[in-house]
């Protein structure tokens, strides 16, 4: 195999793959929030490719550029890398750290029994490059919250990566032929040099992909979250809330359609921005009464709804009076003025048959309606008529 593909031909692809991978990083770090990390991953390849084309000139430029400058280039291209990495995993690395690799291979770089031993050379390299790896790849692994469909194979390829590098420590570890750089080099020398050339191609593809899968993911929270209160808007609690429904192990299940009584008054006392105030407030108080299995959303508004799972219409009407009483009990600062709000509750359940969210947020809201009408600040819980509670 090495007959026809000569590790020069190899080094000189790597070289123009890890330059144009970098380019293009640097390029779409211009329009995208993960802006450091694309510049630190975009200047490692470059760097990486002028260090591998001062590797492959030896024989052509005096050894302290091609072996001693030019492997201190690669070996910084990759904790370069790996600061990329960890930056986009949000784990802080120190510049020292980054820096360290490449000044302990030029401080080894002034013992001369160092440069001329080939053997220890690629232990060195190798190990550096292994552990930079390695270290992407466990930060990748553990970075959590987040679901990026490019994390694991990224994490497994930077380990593979990584293993492939500690295995290359060990011929020279335990073999007593002279390992190569040269044209006539091993096969082994030229699997390696493929696989680095594959690697530089792939984890250039897979940062971008990373980069594309956060993205997207910031849209879709952003598009389920409402904007002013910080929870699941109409849309998101809706899609949830039509999930739960239809899947009859939730059953018994009840809605709660939550409005603020004259919310229009509190906003001509305190203003619109003291209004909004008061919505976060209570959007944040009515989330952290209810338990982690409910689903709540803002509906819009002033207007909150809630899915309780699992849960009977009178279990519901405790929860709801409950909700009631501790937004009743609120001192809520708005626009520097103390300001007390009251809510009113419709309350609806699951009746058998064939669920349909539409008429069971329908019901809670005639509740609702009654709540209103008959003076506010109460719970109207009903199922075929028969009042629970209010
Ligand atoms: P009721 O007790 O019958 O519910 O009376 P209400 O005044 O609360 O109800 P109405 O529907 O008449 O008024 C709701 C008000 O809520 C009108 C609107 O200006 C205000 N509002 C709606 N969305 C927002 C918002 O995002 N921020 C603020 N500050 N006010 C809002
Ligand atoms: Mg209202
Ligand atoms: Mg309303």
């Amino acid at each position: 195999m090495h007959e026809f593909l000569s590790p020069r031909t190899i080094a000189l692809s790597v070289v123009l793959i890890a330059l144009t991978t970098g380019a293009l990083l640097l390029l779409s770090s211009r329009q995208n929030d993960d802006q450091r990390s694309l510049i630190t991953w975009g200047i490692a390849n470059i760097m990486g490719g002028v260090g591998a084309a001062m590797v492959s000139l030896r024989g052509f430029m005096p050894e302290l550029f091609t072996v001693v400058i030019g492997n201190a280039l690669i070996v910084l291209s990759y904790s370069l890398n790996a600061k990329g990495t960890l930056d986009f995993c949000r784990r802080k690395v120190p510049w020292g750290w980054v820096m360290a690799p490449a000044g302990v291979w030029l401080a080894l770089s002034l013992w001369p029994a160092f440069v001329t031993s080939v053997e220890w050379r690629l232990i060195v390299n190798s190990g550096i490059i292994a552990a930079a790896s390695f270290t992407a790849a466990w930060a990748l692994a553990t970075l959590k919250d987040e679901h990026l469909v490019t994390r694991r194979p990224a994490a497994f390829w930077l380990a593979a990566h990584g293993c492939v590098f500690t295995v290359r420590m060990l011929p020279p570890l335990f073999s007593t032929v002279p390992a190569t750089n040269e044209i006539n080099a091993p096969p082994l020398v030229t699997l390696i040099m493929m696989e680095s050339l594959v690697h530089v191609t792939l984890i250039s593809f897979l940062q971008l992909s990373l980069i594309k899968d956060r993205a997207e993911e910031r849209y879709r929270r952003a598009a389920e979250t409402d904007v002013l209160t910080g929870q699941p808007n109409r849309r998101a609690f809706m899609a949830t809330a039509e999930r739960l429904v239809q899947e009859s192990d939730h059953w018994p299940a009840c809605m709660l359609v939550i409005d603020v009584d004259r919310f229009k008054a509190i906003n001509d006392t305190v203003g619109h921005a003291g209004g909004d105030a008061v919505l976060v407030k209570v959007a944040e108080t009515i989330r952290a009464h209810l338990r982690p299995t409910d689903t709540f959303g803002r509906l819009g508004g002033e207007e909150f709804a809630a899915l309780l799972p699992n849960t009977t219409l009178q279990t519901a009407a405790v929860i709801a009076e409950g909700l009631r009483a501790r937004i009743a009990s609120l001192d809520i600062c708005a626009s520097g003025e103390m300001v007390h709000v009251s809510i009113s509750i419709g309350v609806s359940v699951i009746a058998g048959g064939k669920p349909d969210l539409d008429h069971l947020i329908d019901r809670a809201d005639a509740c609702l309606y009654e709540a209103k009408r008959t003076g506010r600040n109460r719970v109207v819980a009903r199922e075929d008529g028969i009042r629970l509670a209010g």
